[in-house]
């Protein structure tokens, strides 16, 4: 991601100008990140072209004819200036939208309806993550209310059963299976009509992945789809597999209706970018991603905020939605108002930090802050570490003073004597060591020259104006 961000700023070049050479560099740097983040080489390919065909009229010639007798020109270098920077974002803007737009195809989700028995088939390969997203699922439309069921229609994999039963019973949802039964499609069919009969609202199928797409798995899905008459098919892909997504997303495509994506294991190293393989080969919308082993693992999908993060911009949206709610609305549009112009003080990561130690579970929330260090972010739920980190910021930034907060001290001289005396009483008065506050310090760094980047994107403004 940051590779991207790197590559989008050599745009603003010292001269200003920004010519087909330079687009050409810039415009392979990307499709290089992008394939390295999985995205697929024919999108990429596609992207590229079309992002080439918006801005190659705003490029300037190699060999400029009225080069020679303005070059000194100051205007004609602000106009250059402004020209190079107004290309740097228009590129930029160019590949969101033509990513956003890949991951948004014709077919709309299929919303589950209230009061009616909805039947949700779950497929994929073996350790895509089904039985544990059915877990999340399940426990996602639960927690609203919803009546809610499971079916163990995986008779290959030994514990398979035990497996979804473990889950439910935890989740304390009834679920249907059999240990001695070996037809996956007598289980599917006698499940789902035991609870259909009862009523329930929400009923999930989980089926066997075994290996690879073999002709017999892929077989084994038509039957079970033709004996409950799924109202969806969700395919669930693996973001580890990387560009294999895509072949896979193909088989399954071909042989049953899918009508959902979702994605697992995006907390790891996975870029993410086969999601929009697996987009493209189903014709069906992501409806959540997996980030995690735990039954709240489970986010619902936004393709902006999707593309921002593959792009390294952090999850700004996501960030939004989740501090929406919060009582200080309106201190909260003041702060977006000025990351919008790249501003961003102590005093705003303070309040920032706050807002964050109130809004729990820590580990996503703080994931989603453009810039966050990863040393920040907490791995499970409960990481009491992180938490106590964040803590120590804090009582080290109420040991400040205004000045220091409100960013009119400068911090960036670190072995200057008024600097170093200001971070000793700094721990002293939060105590706290002062290599303890070089680290905050490296921190909102980190941030500020986070914000900075997102302001001169306008990613940052288009969020607050999306939010009227
Ligand atoms: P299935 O064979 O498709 O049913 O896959 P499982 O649900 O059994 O999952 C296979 C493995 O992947 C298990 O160890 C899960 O805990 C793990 N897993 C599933 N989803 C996620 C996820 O979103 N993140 C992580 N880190 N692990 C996951
Ligand atoms: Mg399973």
């Amino acid at each position: 991601g940051g590779k991207l961000r790197d590559s989008l700023r050599k745009l603003h070049t010292s001269s200003g100008r920004v010519t087909q050479t330079q687009l050409n560099a810039v415009l392979s740097d990307i499709t290089r990140a992008l394939i390295e983040s999985d995205v697929n080489v024919k999108f990429v390919m596609t992207m590229r072209d079309n992002v080439k065909k918006n801005v190659e009229q705003l490029i300037e010639k190699d060999d400029d004819d009225d080069d020679d007798d303005d070059d000194d020109d100051d205007a004609n270098e602000q106009r250059r200036q402004r020209r190079a920077s107004n290309v740097s974002k228009l590129v930029q803007k160019a590949v969101v939208e033509e990513l956003v737009r890949l991951l948004q195809p014709q077919r709309k989700a299929y919303v589950p309806r209230r009061g009616k028995p909805n039947v949700v088939l779950f497929v994929g390969l073996q350790g895509a993550g089904k039985t544990t997203t059915i877990a999340k699922y399940a426990n996602y439309y639960q927690r609203r209310g919803w009546k809610t069921a499971m079916v163990c229609a995986d008779t290959f994999r030994a514990g398979a059963f035990d497996q979804l039963k473990q889950n439910a019973t935890k989740l304390r949802v009834p679920f249907y299976g059999s240990y001695t039964e070996a037809d996956p499609v007598a289980i599917a069919e006698e499940g789902v009509d035991q609870f259909v009969q009862e009523h329930y609202e929400m009923i999930i199928v989980d089926t066997s992945g075994r290996h690879r797409q073999e002709a017999g798995l892929l077989e084994e899905m038509q039957e079970i789809a033709a004996a409950v008459r799924p109202d969806n098919t969700v395919l669930v892909m693996d973001a580890t597999q990387g560009q294999a997504v895509n072949d896979q997303a193909m088989a399954f495509s071909n042989a049953v209706d899918v009508g959902s994506v979702i994605i697992t294991k995006l907390d790891g190293h996975a870029k993410g970018g086969g999601a929009l393989s697996a987009v493209a080969a189903t014709e069906s919308p992501i409806i959540f991603l997996g980030s995690g082993e735990h039954f709240d693992d489970l986010d619902p999908f936004n393709a902006e905020s999707f593309v921002s993060k593959l792009l390294g911009f952090g999850d700004v949206r996501g960030l939004m939605e989740a501090m929406k709610g919060g009582d200080d609305g309106k201190s909260q549009e003041e702060l977006m108002e000025k990351m919008s112009k790249g501003e961003f003080t102590l005093r705003d990561m303070y309040s920032q930090f706050q807002r964050v130690m109130n809004m729990g579970p820590l580990n996503k929330v703080m994931g989603m802050i453009p810039g966050m260090p990863d040393y920040l972010i907490p791995k499970g739920t409960g990481d009491d570490a992180s938490t106590n980190r964040l803590k120590k910021f804090l009582y080290m930034m109420d040991s400040m003073t205004n000045k220091e907060l409100d960013g009119k001290v400068d911090f960036s001289d670190r072995s200057a004597p008024q600097v170093q005396s200001r971070i000793r009483r700094i721990a002293a008065g939060s105590g706290t060591h002062p290599k303890e506050v070089e680290m905050l310090l490296q921190a909102h760094k980190q941030f500020e020259g986070m914000v900075s980047k997102m302001g001169k994107s306008g990613l940052v403004g288009k969020q607050a104006q999306a939010r009227q």
